[in-house]
């Protein structure tokens, strides 16, 4: 199958001496447009998600389309668990799993710099990677500072071991490098899949509409509220409620760090901060959420029905929920051990885990949140334009 994909990814004409690369769909891509035509033919779940009324405005599918609505899925399961037409009838209609095998491919074929897309093919892997060298680059680190891991006289200030202008020097340059790699490829991203729609310009309610949706998450309420479809055909509402978890805890903490920063430049205030600080209490407050939310999604995803998605994404799904963990459990676990002779350690611990984080963000699963938003707001701005098949849109 993979040599498939990559004989028909594209086609190069020499028509008129000039060479054009003309966008051939790969066999993911074709079982997308496949189902699609059925799924326009039909429509039962025209009210489930963003999906649908989307495909409602087009007739045909192109890559550019279905890469926007294979971003636009949120995997809910919904419209599988509906579906009359889903496996063992004889076409086979599994609309979650074909947009989830697109996606993954989406993610390679967007990622910056291009080389560097094959990560996300073995995640697990590259994930463990640069984690173990992360973590064997602060603890080599240390023990140089030191000559010790344990009982180190740091007297409760990690500065001590690592000064901030170190810190800041490591960590910065991997943030802003991450930072650009997804920006990048979101850009390219959103190129593509403009010219597929109307191409109308972005309007403030768009934008507003988009943001909505992202931060309550809306298509990962079923359509009618009452949630997506785990392992079975019952309805619930925890995916969504521990995706907040994990979302709101990642923004808190990142707000925690960039409220710490302005303490530091603009008012000269050192760290560590204590509770009831600013920084501590977004800090915790982060933490904890990450922590739950992240061992909710991990016991949701081992859960989940073989049938929704793409088997071989798991590692890198329970990857990333595995390393969100591992840095939240490792913070709150420094801030309460602060003041006990395993400071080094536990410093060590966390910081790698956050170089390890910041390393693999544009090539891992954290990706699919900026995907998943530009496919919105390229939704929230065609929809306000009349449909090109003269339909009525959602
Ligand atoms: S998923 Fe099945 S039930 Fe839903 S629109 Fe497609 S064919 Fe119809
Ligand atoms: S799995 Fe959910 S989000 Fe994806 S197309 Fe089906 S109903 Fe829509």
């Amino acid at each position: 199958m993979q040599q498939l994909d990559a004989l028909t990814r594209e086609a190069v004409s020499l028509a008129g001496g000039a060479r054009r690369v003309i966008p051939i769909l790969t066999a993911k891509e074709t079982e997308v447009g496949r189902q699609m035509q059925i799924c326009n033919s039909c429509r039962y779940c025209e009210g489930f998600c963003a999906v649908f009324p989307a495909m409602t405005r087009r007739l045909e599918f192109g890559k550019a389309d279905i890469h926007f609505l294979a971003n636009l899925c949120h995997n809910c399961g919904a419209c599988l668990h509906a579906c009359q037409y889903a496996p063992p009838h004889e076409f086979a209609v599994n609309v979650p799993k074909a947009m989830a095998e697109v996606r993954g491919q989406t993610y390679v074929d967007y990622a910056w710099p291009p080389a560097l897309g094959t990560l996300y093919q073995r995640n697990g892997l590259t994930l463990s990677v640069a984690l173990a060298a992360a973590l064997a680059l602060f603890l080599i680190m240390a023990v140089a500072a030191q000559g010790t891991l344990w009982n180190a006289k740091l007297g409760g200030n990690f500065y001590r071991l690592f000064p901030h202008n170190l810190l800041v020097g490591m960590f910065a340059p991997v943030f802003g490098f991450a930072a650009l790699a997804l920006a990048m490829g979101v850009r390219r991203f959103w190129r593509d899949i403009t010219p597929a729609t109307s191409g109308a310009a972005l309007s403030g309610p768009a934008a507003a509409e988009a943001t909505d949706t992202v931060l309550r998450l809306k298509y990962l309420g079923g359509g009618h509220g009452e949630g997506c479809n785990n392992e079975d055909d019952a309805f619930s509402l925890a995916r969504r409620r521990f995706h907040h978890f994990t979302f709101y805890g990642f923004m808190l903490c990142f707000l925690a760090t960039s409220v710490a920063t302005l303490y530091h430049y603009a008012l000269g205030w050192t760290a560590p901060y204590e509770l009831p600080s600013l920084p501590k209490l977004l800090g915790v407050a982060g933490g904890v959420s990450l922590l739950v939310g992240t061992a909710g999604l991990w016991r949701l995803n081992r859960q989940r029905h073989p049938l929704h998605g793409d088997l071989a994404q798991k590692p890198m799904d329970l990857g990333f929920i595995a390393l969100l963990f591992f840095t939240s459990a490792s913070g709150l676990a420094l801030w309460l051990g602060r003041s006990t002779p395993a400071l080094a350690l536990l410093l060590c611990l966390h910081l790698g885990a956050v170089m390890a984080l910041f390393a693999t963000l544009p090539y891992g699963k954290f990706a699919h949140g900026i995907f998943r938003t530009a496919s919105l707001l390229r939704h929230a701005t065609e929809k306000r334009q009349p449909s090109p098949v003269g339909l009525a849109d959602d």
